[in-house]
Formats: C-alpha cells, sequence, structure tokens
C-alpha cells in the first residue's frame, strides 16, 4: 500500500547511514550556532547481518581520521571498544628481492593509524545519532525517487518505508548511498568506472606469535595481500585481520575450503614472516571496482564517501577518504548556515566540489596504479617496483613524503582534522 504523508522539511537530508553518512550526521548535529535539522535515510538497520557498512570488516584508519574522530568526541568511546595501533609496515613482493619496512618512530609520529572493527564504528555513530536531538534516523527506509521539491529552494526526497511512500523536503541532499548510489543515478552523473575482476577475500585469523604491532602488505601475481594487526576476542595480541585479492574464482574457491586447508594455501602463499597461522574465522568476499563520480554536486545535492569514490582496498584509504569529504562538507555547510546563508545553493556546494576533487582524483589515481604496477608479473615492470621498493628504504624524504600520504595528510586541511571544532 503506498500513502502520502505531510513532508518534513529539514535542513541536510542524508541518504545513507553507513561509515560515511553517520560521521557526517554526527558532525553536523554538533556545531553549535548552526541549528541544523537533519534526517538521516538508512535501509538496512545498523544490527543486521545484511548491514552492508557495518559488517566484518576490519578498516584501518589514518592519523588524520583519528583526529577527526578525537575533535568529534567520537574517539574515545571508539578506543574503548578495541582499536590496534600500526606501529610498524613490511611491504613485500611475492618472488621477488624488492621490499621495504617503515616504523612510525622514524617518522616522530605515535602510529601510522589504528585498525578498528566497522562494527565498532557502526555500535558508536548509531548511539551519536540516537542521543542527537536534531538528528531523526529514519531506518529501515530507502529512497527510491527525488524530485526537484516545492519550488526552487528545496528537494524532495520520496522514500519507503514499511511498505509506505513517503515525502521528505530538504534544504540540501546527500548522498552517502555507497558505490551503487540510487540518488547519484536519479541525478543522471556519470561515473568513470571499471571492474578489476579481483575479489577481496576477508577472514580473521590468529597466528602462532604476537603482531607487534606490525602489518603487512604483500603483493602477488593475483592482486594484493593484507594482514592488519587486530585485538583477538580474548584481550591478546596474536590476531589479523587478512584482506586477500584473488581472481574471482580464486577466491570462491578459497572461500570454501575446510579450515586447515585454507590456512595451508594461505600460509603457502604468505610465507612465515607473521608466524604460523593456527585459526581462521569466518571467510567473506567482496567484488572490487574503481568507480569515481564525474561530478560531485548539482543543485541541492552533494555526494560523498563510496557514491563518489568507490577504491581498491589495497591502500586501505576509501574511508579515510571518505571521512575528509565529510570534514569539508560539514564545514562548509556549517559556516554557510552560520552566515544565512541558503546551503543548498549551488555556489556554495562548488566549494566542496573545488575542495574535495584533487585528494580524491590523486588518491583514487594512485591507488589504482599501486594495483596495476604491483599485480603485473611482466619482468621490467617486476625490476622496476622491486628498485622502487628498495629505493624507499634509502631516500628517506621519498618515504616521509609516502608517510604523509598514508596518514592522510593530503592538500588543504578543514578544521575537524586540525583538531578544530566545526
Ligand atoms: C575488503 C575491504 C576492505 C577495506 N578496508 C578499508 C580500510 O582499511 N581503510 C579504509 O579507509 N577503507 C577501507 N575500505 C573501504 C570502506 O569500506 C568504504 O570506503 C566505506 O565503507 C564507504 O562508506 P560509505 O558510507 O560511503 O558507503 P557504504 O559503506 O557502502 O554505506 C552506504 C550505506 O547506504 C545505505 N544505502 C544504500 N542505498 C540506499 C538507499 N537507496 N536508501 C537508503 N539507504 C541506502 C546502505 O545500506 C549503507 O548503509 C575497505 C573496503 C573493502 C571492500
Amino acid at each position: 500500500m503506498t500513502k502520502s504523508v505531510v513532508p518534513v522539511n529539514y535542513d541536510v537530508l542524508i541518504v545513507g547511514g553507513g561509515m560515511v553518512g553517520a560521521s557526517l550526521a554526527c558532525a553536523l548535529s554538533q556545531a553549535g550556532g548552526a541549528n541544523l535539522h537533519i534526517a538521516v535515510v538508512e535501509g538496512t538497520p545498523f544490527d543486521c547481518e545484511q548491514q552492508p557498512s557495518f559488517d566484518a570488516r576490519s578498516v584501518a584508519l589514518s592519523d588524520s581520521s583519528r583526529i577527526i574522530f578525537q575533535t568529534l568526541g567520537l574517539w574515545t568511546e571508539i578506543e574503548a571498544r578495541g582499536v590496534m595501533p600500526i606501529e610498524r609496515i613490511h611491504i613485500s613482493d611475492r618472488g621477488h628481492i624488492g621490499s621495504t619496512h617503515m616504523d612510525c618512530r622514524e617518522q616522530g609520529v605515535a602510529a601510522w593509524g589504528y585498525v578498528v572493527e566497522t562494527r565498532v564504528l557502526g555500535e558508536v555513530l548509531t548511539a551519536g545519532m540516537n542521543h542527537s536531538d536534531n538528528i531523526d534516523l529514519i531506518c529501515p527506509a530507502r529512497v527510491e525517487a527525488a524530485e526537484s521539491g516545492r519550488g526552487p529552494d528545496w528537494a524532495t526526497v520520496k522514500i519507503s518505508r514499511h511498505g509506505e511512500v513517503e515525502s521528505l523536503v530538504a534544504k540540501l541532499v546527500v548522498a552517502a548511498d555507497g558505490a551503487e548510489s540510487r540518488l547519484r543515478e536519479l541525478a543522471g552523473i556519470k561515473t568513470f568506472s571499471m571492474n578489476y575482476g579481483q575479489t577481496a577475500l576477508i577472514a580473521n585469523l590468529v597466528c602462532d606469535r604476537p603482531h607487534q604491532h606490525i602489518a603487512y602488505e604483500r603483493f602477488t601475481d593475483s592482486g594484493p595481500m593484507a594482514l592488519l594487526p587486530v585485538c583477538d576476542p580474548g584481550g591478546g595480541e596474536h590476531a589479523y585481520a587478512l584482506v586477500w585479492t584473488l581472481r574471482p574464482h580464486q577466491a570462491d574457491a578459497m572461500a570454501s575450503l575446510d579450515e586447515l586447508a585454507f590456512l595451508e594455501h594461505l600460509q603457502g602463499h604468505f610465507g612465515r614472516r607473521a608466524g604460523g597461522f593456527v585459526k581462521v574465522g569466518a571467510r567473506h568476499v567482496y567484488p572490487l571496482k574503481f568507480l569515481l563520480a564525474r561530478e560531485l554536486v548539482r543543485p541541492r545535492l552533494a555526494i560523498i564517501g563510496n557514491a563518489a569514490h568507490s577504491l581498491h582496498p589495497v591502500s586501505g584509504q576509501g574511508f579515510n577518504l571518505g571521512l575528509r569529504d565529510v570534514a569539508v562538507l560539514a564545514q562548509i555547510i556549517v559556516d554557510a548556515q552560520r552566515k544565512g546563508r541558503d546551503i543548498g545553493k549551488l555556489d556554495i556546494l562548488e566549494d566542496y566540489a573545488h575542495w574535495r576533487r584533487r585528494d580524491q582524483w590523486q588518491t583514487a589515481g594512485s591507488t589504482d596504479a599501486l594495483v596495476r604496477v604491483f599485480s603485473n608479473a611482466f619482468p621490467p615492470l617486476a625490476l622496476a617496483r622491486n628498485l622502487g621498493l628498495l629505493a624507499l628504504d634509502t631516500l628517506p624524504p621519498l618515504k616521509k613524503r609516502l608517510a604523509r600520504y598514508a596518514m592522510g595528510y593530503i592538500g588543504k586541511q578543514p578544521r575537524l582534522s586540525r583538531g578544530l571544532p566545526l
């Protein structure tokens, strides 16, 4: 049955309450003096098995993401539920001599990044939204259609909730609805996209020796594999989150092996640098694709997070990049609102697009290049990349640049990334 409900007017309507959309809602809700009335429309409840954003994965947060969460007052809560700092990173190329080792102490920082379960982020962000008086969390509900709205000053979005259709009206609609963004499609915004022909297999692993806060990145012919140090369920430090990139048929075969056979294959592929693998948890697969939206804004619409850019997980940058979108868009919205300006106007939103474009294109481009160069067995390329890895060890300025990039300090920093409140 469908029914039309009297529309409610919001300042900001965020479609998608995943990691990026929920972070934006939490940021906007606490901006003093802006008095924003916010709605978040999310298709799948956070505690549901099928929730696509808060699932079985662990993600590596950059130092700049930690500062953003700290400035929003969420980091203490995230840390209390389990965060593992990455102090050293070991990068190697399977079957070749090139390798490099990066220690955070060489750069004078406490950690390269922090590994956290997406479920932990889900708990903290959902609690943050539920405790805010100025956020309406509308879930489960899905956006089906969008219209230009009641006159030029508003956008209207149609949602389906409990089998009924409702209209929501807002000055600004933010698409945070992931790589398959319905809002982006409804706006007719085209993308640059391509399938990698690779699938990421993820699982939690237990090793026979402590991880010592080391993350491993190993490049292989089928694609890169990463081991990120995580907290053991028992409180120890022997566990890793595995992200293993494989051809789709290989990933399916690995996912269906029994535990012992899987551990044997993994050990054979990765070697014994991290020790012996003794246990593996549930395995999940994610087909990988590259996507970059050709436009980021339209009148009364802004696109953030995976709806704007979907990257290969090799560099662990997707969510970090999305959180930097959040920090910039939140600042632009709040500043315009405090000046009494219309936050849905294109000239204001273009400031967001202009500010974010370079970081998005650079991060997406360098991640894509990394996948291509390191998944290629062509001998001259293999030699060049091994020389590159060896050179990293002998060229401190190059290492420093890479370190700043990995920690998320790219281009002009918004207030939240500098530890300043909105
Ligand atoms: C294997 C793997 C490992 C990764 N590791 C890292 C890492 O270490 N570090 C890192 O920074 N990034 C990592 N990423 C990337 C990171 O997961 C994504 O960048 C992040 O999930 C993007 O968040 P998002 O909120 O933009 O999109 P999503 O996570 O896709 O969330 C979109 C949300 O919108 C909702 N939604 C969709 N359509 C609708 C609709 N029509 N109506 C209402 N709601 C809707 C969905 O239910 C979902 O909750 C990894 C990704 C993968 C696949």
